[in-house]
């Protein structure tokens, strides 16, 4: 099969790149490397992807670059190149609207004169729901940061394409994703290098903030499996299954680091989600997913891969 993954330099995309290939499938992977974190950390994500011969990397920018020989001749599209991440969205709102709504646009454009496209799917997030991301597909979605906006209209603007143009397109709300190369500004992340490093945690908000983190191993499975079987115009949740205070996570962490940790605390983020748990039924309904890493053991792989950067 014949597959492009946008962001594939990224956490997630490389993780799913490098699944697809041990699949078997010819990847053509796009990135252009934002600055949102450090090049070659992204350069050391491709690194696996880039060595297999069933591999062509296209370094372009979504937003403007040429993008017809990277997607000529694509069966299945997974769009996960992104700006991520809440807190910059408040301050950098005219990048978040390039990388997540004019990429995407382009991106939909270049698909039209795609005669081979069986199916594109759309890396969405939780963000989309707001503060209260508990529940299925069925909750009203109510961003409450620019960054959810911006992917909730991403999300509006393949269903357009489904509708007018007939793309075949799937949706995937990803959770809180983590695991090794987890971006490097997010909480879990954070928290593991701390208390490796014996610094203070700086806790935003009281710590009980819900969070139902997402396995990669887990994460990339159910993209597979969506992106391959499931019906276009459907909507899934993507979650880990199970559910963890924030302040239970620091828990974690310490119990499987052997190390303790000291909490400093920071007001609440702007925007900031109390609880976001998915029901993800609907996708084990569709797709026989599940999914199977849990917190301890999903954390313990993460701390192992962090002491090796550290
Ligand atoms: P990431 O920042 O590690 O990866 C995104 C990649 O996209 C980066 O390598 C970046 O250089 C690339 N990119 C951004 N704009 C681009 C453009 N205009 N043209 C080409 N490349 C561009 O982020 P991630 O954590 O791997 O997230 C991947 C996707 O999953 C994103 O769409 C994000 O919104 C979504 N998501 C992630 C999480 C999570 O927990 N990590 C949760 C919900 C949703």
């Amino acid at each position: 099969m014949h597959c492009v993954v946008t962001g594939c330099a990224g956490f997630i995309g490389s993780h799913l790149t490098e699944r697809l290939l041990a699949d078997g499938h010819a990847v053509v992977g796009i990135d252009c490397f934002t600055d949102y974190y450090a090049r070659p950390v992204k350069e050391r994500n491709l690194s696996g992807a880039k060595a297999h011969p069933k591999f062509r990397f296209v370094e372009a920018d979504l937003a403007d670059g040429k993008l017809a020989d990277a997607v000529a001749g694509a069966e299945y599209v997974f769009h996960l190149a992104a700006m991520p991440g809440l807190t910059r969205s408040w301050v950098d709102f005219d990048v978040y609207n390039r990388c997540n709504l004019t990429a995407t646009h382009r991106l939909l454009e270049a698909l039209k004169a795609v005669p081979t496209l069986k199916k594109f799917v759309y890396a969405s997030t939780s963000s989309v729901y707001g503060r209260y991301a508990s529940g299925d597909e069925t909750l009203p979605t109510k961003p409450s940061s620019p960054y959810g906006i911006t992917k909730l209209a991403g999300e509006h603007l393949t269903r357009v394409y489904q509708e007018e143009f007939g793309l075949p397109a799937v949706v995937l709300r990803f959770f809180s994703v983590y695991g090794p190369r987890q971006r490097p500004e997010m909480g879990l992340h954070l928290f593991i290098k701390w208390v490796l490093s014996g610094t203070p945690i700086q806790l935003t908000g009281d710590g009980l903030q819900v969070r139902g983190a997402t396995y990669i191993d887990d994460c990339v499975e159910a993209t597979v499996r969506a992106g391959l079987h499931a019906m276009p115009g459907e909507t899934f949740n993507l979650g880990g299954g199970e559910i963890a205070t924030v302040l239970d996570m620091i828990r974690k962490i310490e119990r499987i680091s052997g190390k303790t940790a000291t909490i400093e605390r920071r007001p609440d983020r702007k925007g900031d989600q109390l609880a976001t748990a998915a029901d993800v039924g609907k996708l084990w309904r569709h797709l026989g997913w599940k999914p199977t890493t849990g917190l301890d053991a999903g954390l313990t792989k993460q701390i192992e891969w962090q002491r090796t950067i550290l």
